[in-house]
């Protein structure tokens, strides 16, 4: 039987993932488990850095970003001889099961875990980036969307006073789900992001013949990785080219940061509690998620062996609404 587990957050943090672990420390608390929170992801486990997680230490954090664990990147942990001492760590504290709230990196050093510890690894995801294949969303990824949007929708008024072109790089280095959605939901002439096949050329062309089409300002939403140059470069090279007024906006790390916003709150409320109830149930090296409205779980492999795909409709969608 179960009766001590251990939280931690690790990798990029993400609004909500307080939320998450409030929903760990109450599910716990209310089938008599006790909990234990590891400060600073993977490195907490490394120092010993734990602190008791009670009912009521959780109170009054569910608005909160970030997270009251802090998170950290930490190298030490792909040796195993210094995952063998998180192993002693944990062991000689008597717990027998570990939630890690992060991305896939967290889940790869989970799974490299599984083979120097005995006690139960379940994962949540926690991202903004949204590449978490097998959820439909990650926690943190609404949040993240909304920031980008609020952004767009005052530059939006700029460009318009201005007659200007905006190009506005959002996070996701590898995957274009915040740039699609900041894009969509904010009226953008053009996405460019990771998936698609669409070049910075062939996107300069699509600004230029809505121009023709009588659009004085245009905004053009582009995720940080699809291409090596940049927003700015990219602007720069426009105007260069074409004579328009133009301008970057990066919008960088201010997308992680924020109140979450109510439906990254109850999705990790939601897999905060699934992975718990699943952990003191007996259930290891497996993550959480939901998929069409439905919670569901898959190995950790899952999450970095296999490509979530962009929402095809939706890319589809954006191209034909642009003006
Ligand atoms: P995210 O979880 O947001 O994807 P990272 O990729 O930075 O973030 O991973 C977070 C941490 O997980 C790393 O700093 C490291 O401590 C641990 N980790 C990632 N991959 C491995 C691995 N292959 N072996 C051991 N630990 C790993």
């Amino acid at each position: 039987m179960l009766k001590k587990l251990a939280v931690l957050t690790s990798g990029g943090d993400a609004p909500g993932m307080n939320a998450a672990i409030r929903a760990v420390v109450r599910i716990a608390a209310s089938r008599k488990v006790e909990v234990l929170g590891v400060k600073r992801g993977f490195r907490g486990l490394l120092h010993n850095e734990m602190v008791h997680l009670g009912v009521r230490d959780v109170g009054n954090i569910i608005q909160l970003g970030g997270t009251i664990l802090r998170s950290s990147r930490c190298k030490e942990f792909f040796e195993r001889e210094h995952r063998r001492r998180a192993a002693q760590v944990l062991n000689e504290r008597e717990i027998g099961g570990l939630i890690i709230i992060g991305g896939d990196g967290s889940f790869r050093g989970a799974k490299e875990f599984s083979e120097d510890w005995n006690g139960r690894l379940v994962g949540i995801p926690g991202t903004i980036d949204n590449d978490i294949y097998g959820s439909d969303f990650t926690i943190g990824f609404h949040t993240a969307v909304d920031t980008a949007l609020d952004a767009i929708d005052k530059v939006r008024d700029t460009a318009d006073a201005h007659d200007r072109y905006f190009f506005i790089e959002v996070m996701g280095r590898h995957s274009g789900w915040i740039g699609l959605y900041a894009g969509i939901a904010g009226g953008a002439q053009e996405t460019l992001i990771p998936e698609e096949t669409q070049t910075v050329e062939e996107a300069y062309q699509r600004l230029l013949e809505g121009k023709k089409r009588g659009r004085k300002s245009s905004i053009m939403v582009m995720s940080e990785g699809c291409s090596g140059d940049g927003a700015v470069a990219i602007a720069k090279r426009f105007e260069e080219q074409t004579g328009n007024d133009c301008r970057a906006v990066v919008l960088g790390h201010i997308q992680r940061g924020g109140r979450p916003v109510a439906s990254d709150r109850v999705l990790a409320t939601q897999l905060g509690a699934y992975a718990t109830e699943l952990i003191i149930d007996g259930s290891s090296g497996i993550f959480v998620g939901n998929h069409k409205g439905a919670l569901c779980h898959y190995p950790f492999e899952h999450s970095w062996e296999k490509k979530k795909p962009v929402d095809e409709y939706l890319l589809k969608l954006q191209e034909a609404l642009a003006g």
